[in-house]
């Protein structure tokens, strides 16, 4: 009997060892001592030995029995305990990686000098407004000095959206709506797209302006030349000059086109031993149109030409970016070609 236990023993030994996963462990327990394992079935002969002979076979059946069952638990904690370590590895966090980058974008850079353009004069005490795309030709020319039979009309080269409205061709129209409805003192800007029949390396059928006035008693021209010197210094730099030309237009009276000093040879009209292309060597680049309200303008809006007086201003943000980033062709700022736009 104690040789039948020993080679038992041996054979579930045997057994153990080829086990590899907890079901094999079950098929191993159930085979040996189930309720018709081979164990228990001898176990359960130990009542028909010779009183005698019961208690030893019966220790030596026990002492296998709890060997097994201790055997099958502990390999069991084993695997669960290899498993449990080799989830941790594969999901271990390497903190020292770095992290990971998001490509994320920047604003374009027309939006870039039109935010610049506006904060600005919003340091300077201007309020921002804005007006419709589509505008009646009341607003965009004749509250603007404007008639329909003035030659400036063709300068427009305006889209008609109907016999009476049309895409605004400047910010202008929206300086008359903001008189229409408030008293002076004001000190506006309006920025925003504006549209014209054109289309070449220097002109865009839609382009952006910042079209500002103000209005109050005793403005004068010195009033305007300050603002815009600011301005102009503080988007190009300080050591921007201004150079103001006459210049005519319908809505306001004197008129001036402003030129500055060329932001790329800073008027020297050279650089690197050849002449300035960007300037054509002129040592100035003309930048804004402005001018003192006209009388005519002033009456439109219900104003007293004898009471208020004040100062107009319109720069282009397109030539503004342009001068600024180094652009010579208007068209790459509305192609969103990214391998433009990701040098900014
Ligand atoms: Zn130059």
């Amino acid at each position: 009997m104690k040789a039948t236990l020993d080679a038992l023993g041996a054979e579930i030994e045997n057994a153990l060892d080829g086990c590899r996963s907890d079901e094999d462990l079950e098929r191993v327990r159930i085979a040996y001592l189930g309720r018709k394992g081979r164990l228990t079935e001898v176990m359960r002969g130990v009542g028909a030995l010779a009183p005698e002979e019961r208690p030893a076979v019966g220790e030596l059946a026990n002492a296998l029995k709890r060997r097994v069952d201790e055997c099958i638990t502990a390999l069991r904690e084993r695997w669960k305990a290899e498993r449990r370590q080799h989830e941790l590895e594969r999901e271990r966090l390497d903190v020292t990686l770095p992290g990971r980058v998001w490509p994320y974008g920047h604003v374009h850079p027309l939006t870039a000098a039109l935010d610049e353009a506006v904060a600005i004069f919003v340091s300077l005490g201007f309020s921002v407004y804005e007006g419709p795309h589509i505008e009646d030709e009341y607003h965009n020319f004749e509250a603007l000095n404007i008639p329909s039979d003035h030659p400036a009309r063709d300068m427009h080269d305006t889209f008609f959206v109907d016999h009476t409205h049309i895409l605004r061709t400047h910010t202008s129209p929206v300086q008359i709506r903001v008189m229409e409805n408030q008293e002076p003192p004001i000190a506006a800007i309006a920025p925003g797209a504006v549209f014209r029949h054109d289309d070449d390396v220097t002109h865009s059928p839609m382009f952006h302006q910042v079209e500002g006035f103000l209005v109050d008693r005793a403005v004068t021209f010195g009033d305007l030349k300050g603002v815009l010197s600011l301005f102009v210094q503080r988007m190009f730099g300080d050591d921007t000059r201004l150079r103001f030309r006459p210049s005519f237009f319908p809505f306001t009276e004197p008129s001036a086109e402003i030129d500055i000093s060329c932001v790329i040879c800073g008027g020297a009209r050279a650089v690197n031993g050849g002449t300035c292309r960007v300037c054509k060597a002129t040592g100035w680049l003309e930048i804004l149109g402005a001018g003192m309200i006209h009388p005519a303008v002033f009456r439109a809006v219900g104003y007293d030409p004898e009471v208020v007086t004040g100062f107009a201003f319109g720069v282009g943000i397109e030539r503004v970016a342009m001068l600024k980033y180094g652009i010579t062709d208007i068209r790459l700022l509305f192609q969103n070609d990214l391998r433009f736009l990701r040098q900014f």
